[in-house]
């Protein structure tokens, strides 16, 4: 099957040169200082900084694997402000490997520089009790739901309590998602048949965050996917993929959940594994990299990340199956980073979307740049994020569209807060929810 281009594995090495604490670092060398990526970059855009771009962010990451400087203040602050959005990577012309540079980095920060108390137990709490556990997830998703159902969340809010918490924990609560009902959370068969002619044996990842706030949109993605002719298997157990892990520079962690993902897929015997989540693809597909020093697991993590498929790039392989029913509407389209620069899949949504009758796209001005969200950024670095949501939610207005269609969990609760903190009716919808409201309700398989 055809598989997405920029991270596919390349012959194994263990030949690094430069590193930072066993961390390869060595695509530094591949710079040439051209600058022709600080036009695409966020940061840079905003700041202006050489520092704060991804010149010179590689020449910082560079001079600490070197040993020529130390992770001072300044340097963790340009360094934090990057958001692995990748984008400098699509325009380079020297094929720096930016997303993994920046990700050493990070992990060698939390090993340097962990933090205080309150960040220390904000880590703890998300990447080692919630996230990698489903059942601790569940039971925070109910306690969850119940303070926004009750009364509970508004009269926080109306108190002014939030301003008294310390750091940015005033931007989280802001940024909580809906909680769906625990119907809507519930697994997803583990088996959900082909309509039609089988083409493919697929296993789908559900998440760990996605099938919490967005469930419904795993549903929607099987169905899809059984009424263009793919087996659907749901493998028991997978939980999370790793990918914040790994973001946010928990490197140890995120190799522990990759290899737990591994095994479970592999057990399911497929052809594909496919994926609605941006963040979650891009890492799967680098597993490879991400594993390439584990004896036990290098050639397992090579094998499984050539099967791992965005779900666009999964369903324009062969045209969609039909009929579909009209949907008029005018949409716009937000390239999720990890889709766009960390996948290298931009025209695929578009073709889909160019099949339902009656959608009409228009493009907006800088659709392809971070909406702010990046992973945890927008918990972390919340200052930037809102420039950055901002700038996002003005150039989709600008669209004149009624929504906009995206593929990520992250980017949906961000653009949405944006809109929302605008006083914008725009919908925000996964590319799946258009792709299944155009099927027909008659042909709609269980799921
Ligand atoms: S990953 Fe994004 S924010 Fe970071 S240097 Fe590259 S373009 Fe700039
Ligand atoms: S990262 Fe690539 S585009 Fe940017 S300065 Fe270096 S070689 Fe040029």
């Amino acid at each position: 099957m055809a598989h997405g281009v920029a991270t596919e594995p390349g012959p194994l090495s263990h030949a690094a040169t430069l590193e930072l604490h066993g961390l390869d670092v060595d695509g530094v060398n591949k710079c040439v200082h051209c600058g022709l990526c600080l036009a695409s970059c966020p940061t840079f855009s905003e700041l202006g900084t050489e520092m704060d771009s991804p010149r010179g962010r590689i020449l910082l990451i560079k001079s600490l694997a070197e040993g020529r400087i130390g992770l001072t203040d300044s340097v963790v602050t340009h360094l934090s402000l990057c958001l692995d959005c990748r984008a400098c990577e699509t325009v380079c012309p020297a094929g720096v490997p930016y997303g993994r540079l920046i990700e050493a980095a990070k992990a060698e920060m939390e090993r340097q520089r962990p933090g205080g108390p309150v960040r220390r137990l904000f880590r703890w709490l998300n990447f080692e009790l919630l996230l990698p556990h489903p059942r601790m997830l569940g039971l925070a998703a109910s306690m969850l739901r119940l303070y926004q159902r009750s009364r509970l969340q508004a009269l926080v809010r109306a108190s002014g309590l939030l301003r008294l918490l310390p750091g940015t924990l005033p931007a989280w609560e802001a940024l909580l998602p809906e909680v769906r009902s625990a119907s809507e959370r519930a697994p997803l068969p583990e088996l959900v048949p082909a309509k039609g002619a089988r083409r493919a044996r697929v296993a789908q990842l559900t998440g760990c965050v996605q099938q919490v706030v967005f469930g419904p949109h795993n549903r929607a993605t099987a169905r899809v996917l059984a009424l263009n002719g793919a087996e659907v298997v749901v493998p028991r157990g997978q939980g999370c993929c790793g990918a914040l892990h790994a973001h946010a520079g928990d490197h140890a962690r995120a190799q522990e959940l990759a290899r737990r993902l591994i095994s479970v897929f592999e057990a399911a015997r497929v052809d594909a594994v496919v994926v609605n989540t941006s963040g979650c693809g891009a890492h799967m597909k680098a597993y490879w990299h991400l594993l390439k020093d584990d004896p036990a697991y290098a050639e397992r993590a090579r094998a499984f990340s050539l099967k791992v498929q965005d779900i666009a790039e999964f369903l324009t392989q062969e045209p969609l199956r039909g009929p579909l029913a009209p949907v008029p509407m005018t949409v716009t389209y937000h390239d999720p980073c990890h889709v766009v620069h960390g996948q290298k899949i931009r025209t695929q949504p578009r073709q889909l979307l160019a099949q339902i009758p009656g959608l009409k796209l228009v493009e907006g001005k800088e659709a392809d740049w971070c909406c702010g969200s990046a992973g945890i950024y927008n918990l972390t670095q919340p200052e930037m994020a809102t420039r950055l949501q901002e700038r996002k939610v003005t150039n989709l207005l600008a669209t004149g569209a009624e929504a906009v269609v995206t593929a990520n969990p992250g980017c949906i609760i961000q653009i949405v807060q944006g809109l929302r903190s605008k006083g914008s009716a725009m919908k925000v919808l996964h590319l799946v929810e258009l792709l299944d409201r155009a099927s027909q309700a008659s042909q709609r398989p269980e799921a």
